[in-house]
This record gives C-alpha cells, structure tokens and sequence, in this order.
C-alpha cells in the first residue's frame, strides 16, 4: 500500500470513529443534568411507530457517506429503538418531560400536548446540529494536522464547520425560547395550525424547518423555523404546524399553500415538504414495499438534488409518500 492511500485510510478511519461517537448530552432546560442518555425517541413510540412498525422496523431514509463521492441516500429498514432516536436526553428527564404525550391519547384541543410535540422535535434538532458541528470540527482539526488544509486560508471544509456552529448556535437560541414556555408553562405562546385529513397515515414524521430564503433576510436574523409534526391517529392522518406566536405571520405565508389545498393534492404537498426539509420520519415498511423501483429512485434524487439546493423542483406523482 502507498504511503499516501494509507494516510488516506487511517483518515477515513478517523472519520468513520467520529460519526459513530454518540453525543451524550442531556438538554432537560430546569437544570444542567450530567446523567447518562438514552436512546430517546422523538416520534412517540407506544402509540405512533407501533402502528408503523413491521417486526419492529421502520423506513428511513439514511445517509450513504461515501468519502470517494458525493454522499448518497438510501431508503433502508432501522430498528424501531433506533430509528429516529437522539442521545439527548437521560432517562428519567424524557420521561418527566413528554409523560403527558407519552400516557395520554392525543387530544388536539390540549395546549399542553401540542407544545410537548413541537418541544420533543426542537430538541432533537438542537441535538443533531450539536452533533454535527462537532463532526466537522474535529474533522477539519483532522484535516489541518494531516496538513491537507490550511488554517489560515478560508478554504471549503473551514466555512461549513464554521457554518455547523452558526447552525447549531441558531438552534440553541431557538430552544431556549422553548425552554422558556416550558418552565413557565405558557404553552399558548406556541400556536399551531392542525390538519386532519381522513386518510390512514403510513408514515411520521418530528423536524422544523426555516422555509425563508436566506437571500431575503440580511444581518442573519433569529431564524424563523415552522415544526412539523405528522403522525397517525384514530386512522387519521394529523398534521400539526407550529410557530412561535411572534413568528406565525410571517411563517403562516410558506404554510398557507398546504393549508389551504385539499385532498391527494394536500398530501402530495406535504410530501413534497417533507422530501425538501426533513430527515427525521420513518415510513411503514409496508407501505413503502408497495413503492416501484421507479419511485424510490425519484424519491432519492428529490431529497437529494434539494439538499444541494432547497429550491430544486419537480412535479412527479410518484414523490407521494402517502
Ligand atoms: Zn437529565
């Protein structure tokens, strides 16, 4: 073996070690806990993937890192205690924390459970950026001790584990707003558009997302972020949109197209939404069974060509996830 390929593997090594590590941190907002974490989830599990689950596994869509391309995305079958759950909480915290989501049947005129759901997803997505910023911190600590990058060039890997933090800060402020109502229990400071479409729902799905685009705000603003909820109930399909009440106006505009469409034309959107923003949703293994080659493969590139670029579009009917 060349020297060269195996630096390059012992690189590659590094990379894979530090995206395997756990970050074990629990983001309980009464106090700073130091318990160990659990695999928390963040679709609710008793009630939500026990519907969804076949043999206790759910679809995914998974990140294929390939460090000679373009990383990939597959669609792939993730253990029930593994899919969409995050090292963010300990166990007794979680559990004080989401009990009356977690007992209770969802009950939509419940101020309380609708906050808990939007509040379980931003502390996923608080969890997950931190995760990342430090993937790409050390990577590129890596990278500049290999002497493949220079610290004092801003070069490409510098600006996104720059970016990661940026990212990642963006969302720790966000979630102390959360923390906030939580510990004051003003839970109507967080409003929520609820859709219930009856249709049975094959699929859940807990993530935010900020739909302003970034060339339209300057100073980089507190971000603005819609969470998005959707999850099966009484053979219903439950949407659940929620803003900060300061942020409804504004965000309400980049909702109103879902909201006021109807029918397989709703779902197609919100399908459509999900493909473009989110990662955090499983699909019932069967449902997705009934999916052609020819569908997952357009699935794939949608979700892929808009993480490259939010704004790629296509009007395919086979982006219908329901
Ligand atoms: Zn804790």
């Amino acid at each position: 073996m060349s020297e060269d390929k195996k630096v390059r593997n012992e690189f590659k090594n590094l990379i894979y070690t530090q995206l395997s590590n756990k970050y074990n941190k629990c983001l309980y907002p009464k106090s700073d806990c130091t318990k160990d974490c659990i695999n928390a989830h963040s679709i609710q599990n008793s009630q939500i993937l026990d519907q969804l689950a076949s043999n206790n596994h759910l679809v995914m869509a998974v990140p294929r890192l390939n460090l000679d391309t373009m990383p990939q995305i597959e669609f792939k079958k993730v253990g029930r205690n593994k899919a969409t759950t995050f090292t963010g909480l300990c166990s007794e915290h979680d559990s004080q924390l989401f009990r009356p989501i977690d007992v209770n049947k969802f009950d939509t005129s419940n101020e309380e459970q609708k906050f808990l759901i939007a509040y379980r997803s931003v502390i996923r997505e608080l969890h997950t950026r931190i995760k990342v910023a430090i993937d790409l911190q050390t990577t590129y600590h890596k990278l500049v001790e290999a002497g493949k990058c220079d610290p004092n060039n801003g070069d490409k890997p510098m600006w996104e584990a720059t970016m990661a933090i940026a990212n990642g800060y963006d969302l720790y402020k966000y979630k102390n707003l959360y923390d906030n109502i939580y510990n004051s229990n003003s839970f109507t400071e967080v409003k929520h558009d609820y859709i219930c479409i009856k249709k049975s729902c094959p699929l859940a799905v807990s993530s935010l997302f900020n739909p302003i685009n970034s060339s339209d705000q300057n100073n980089r603003p507190d971000p603005k972020f819609i969470v998005l909820n959707v999850f099966p109930h009484n053979k219903n399909t439950i949407v659940l949109l929620s803003y900060l009440s300061n942020h409804q106006k504004e965000l309400r505009a980049y909702a109103n197209e879902i909201i006021n469409a109807s029918g397989e034309y709703q779902l197609y959107l919100l399908s459509k939404t999900i493909l473009r923003y989110c990662e955090n949703f499983v699909i019932s293994p069967e449902h997705f069974e009934s999916f052609s080659s020819q569908k997952i493969d357009d699935l794939k590139k949608f979700y892929w060509e808009t993480a490259k670029r939010i704004d790629y579009d296509d009007n395919n009917e086979n982006l219908m996830l329901f």
